[in-house]
């Protein structure tokens, strides 16, 4: 393998990086480092600590069930994604682990499983969910992981709601209208409801919000994982860092 194939390993860990340190490889990443990966002493791989940025790190001990990587340079500062949060209605588990990877990769600060009315899981595994948001980051070259929240209700969720938050209510009896977004720069939060659209008791209530702006996804109903990809490309493209 080429010194170039091997620097594009990107590893999220859970250590604070900085020139010369050294960071210890846990049992699963010397798996993947030293088993799946084939490294060796002399490798270099590219480390993120959600803080700090990205740096190259060399493997200076590689075993079977551990390993320690030495620190050598900052290859890029951290880029924070914007103030923007993902507010879902988890469906099926492959669905689910969908919308967080992707919702990733779009950019976004934080990730807010919510049951409404309508959703069809009724619990959820938020370390099974961090772990698809730290290996999406990793993949697609962001230094932030966003952080899974645990579920709550939404009707909870939007009684301690902090009103300087837009809500962009993705709201499925817009779907006639054409897809818009008011211009305020401020932190948002996109919200995107299960297989079975909010109910008439949660629409109502949102509408009423003076903080929440009711938006079409355009003239066909999307599904959940869908409407997240779309709402977000939206957001990113009206407001947020792909302008
Ligand atoms: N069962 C519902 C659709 C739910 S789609 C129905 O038939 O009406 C799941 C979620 O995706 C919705 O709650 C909404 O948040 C979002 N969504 C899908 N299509 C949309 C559209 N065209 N406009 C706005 N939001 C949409």
């Amino acid at each position: 393998m080429d010194r170039n194939v091997i620097a594009k390993i990107r590893l999220y860990v859970e250590h604070a990086l900085g020139q010369g340190q050294s960071v210890p490889v846990s049992r699963e990443q010397a798996h993947y480092l030293f088993g799946v990966m084939r490294l060796g002493v002399g490798a270099q791989v590219l480390l993120f600590d959600g803080q700090n940025g990205e740096w190259r790190a060399e493997v200076v001990e590689a075993g079977k069930r551990g390993g320690t990587l030495v620190v050598s340079e900052q290859t890029k500062p951290l880029q924070m994604p914007p103030d923007l949060w993902l507010i879902f209605a988890p469906i099926k588990k492959a669905r689910t682990d969908f919308i967080v990877e992707k919702s990733v990769e779009m950019g976004v600060s934080r990730i807010l499983p919510v049951q409404t009315d309508f959703t069809n899981a009724g619990r959820i595994q938020r370390d099974r969910l961090q772990a698809h948001a730290v290996e999406a980051a990793e993949q697609c070259g962001a230094s932030y992981v966003p952080d899974v929240a645990e579920m709550v209700r939404l009707d909870r969720l939007l009684a301690d709601w902090d009103k300087s938050r837009q809500i962009m209510f993705c709201d499925e009896a817009k779907v006639a209208s054409k897809p818009t977004l008011p211009a305020l720069a401020s932190p948002w939060a996109v919200l995107i409801g299960p297989e079975g659209g909010f109910s008439p008791a949660e629409r109502d209530r949102l509408q009423r919000l003076t903080h929440a702006h009711p938006v079409s996804l355009g003239p066909r109903i999307l599904r959940a994982d869908t409407a997240a990809v779309a709402a977000l490309t939206l957001w990113q493209h009206q407001l947020g860092d792909w302008q």
